[in-house]
């Protein structure tokens, strides 16, 4: 799951400067986290026209990431065609595919944050940064590059206080990985020396 949280509504407003706005939610990470399902897109809707703005239709694609067609998505939802602007209430992903289609500008309502999942019901976030080279086994399974602040691969910094992280609010995600080591009984992967990382594992793709 793509975990996002909506921007400052004064933020969004800020950026949209155009007056006719189509209003994209989707129905797939958004909706499940409550932030670009149906609901958030009627309260969007609301918000923008008390501050002026002319919403000439709106729609909750199933997922925003994927669309068949452009032609697919004009037709079900006509309105598009006289928008001047989009508000696209989806993750990166989401917002990227939709402003190859669209020939107006589209702006992001929310800011996406990173890979997470969902675990007993509860959503989980901060799970992987998506490096592309998959070390989390040497950590029983917690991945530091996505929940150190540091992204350290060797160890803590010895800068947490009474369990928390010296940069953020969090806990010390190095104290959770000796836990699950120990529990797993690989403590001796934390012997192991690793490398500084190989960040062409990671570039770009030019397809
Ligand atoms: S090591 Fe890389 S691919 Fe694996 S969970 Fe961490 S960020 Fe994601
Ligand atoms: S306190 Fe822990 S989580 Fe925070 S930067 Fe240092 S090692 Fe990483």
């Amino acid at each position: 799951m793509i975990i996002s949280k909506q921007k400052e509504f004064d933020v969004i407003l800020r950026n949209l400067k155009e007056e006719d706005i189509f209003i994209i939610g989707c129905g797939k990470c958004a909706k499940k986290l409550r932030v670009g399902g149906e609901p958030e897109v009627l309260q969007m809707k609301t918000k923008l026209e008390k501050a002026g703005k002319n919403i000439i239709g709106w729609t909750v694609l199933s997922s925003a990431c994927y669309i068949r067609s452009w032609e697919e998505v004009l037709t079900q939802n006509p309105a598009i065609k006289k928008a001047h602007a989009l508000l696209v209430m989806s993750c990166g992903g989401g917002i990227s595919v939709i402003s190859g289609f669209a020939d107006i500008p589209a702006y992001p309502a929310l800011d996406t944050e990173s890979l997470g999942g969902t675990c007993c019901e509860e959503t989980v976030k901060d799970q992987c940064g998506m490096c592309g080279d998959c070390i989390i086994w040497m950590y029983g399974g917690i991945c530091p590059l996505s929940q150190c602040a540091k992204t350290l691969l060797n160890g803590p910094c010895g800068g947490a206080k009474d369990g928390k992280c010296e940069v953020d609010d969090r806990l010390c995600v190095w104290d959770a990985i000796f836990e699950r080591l120990k529990k797993i009984g690989k403590l001796e992967y934390l012997d192991v020396l690793r490398a500084p990382r190989d960040h062409t594992r990671n570039r770009r793709s030019n397809v």
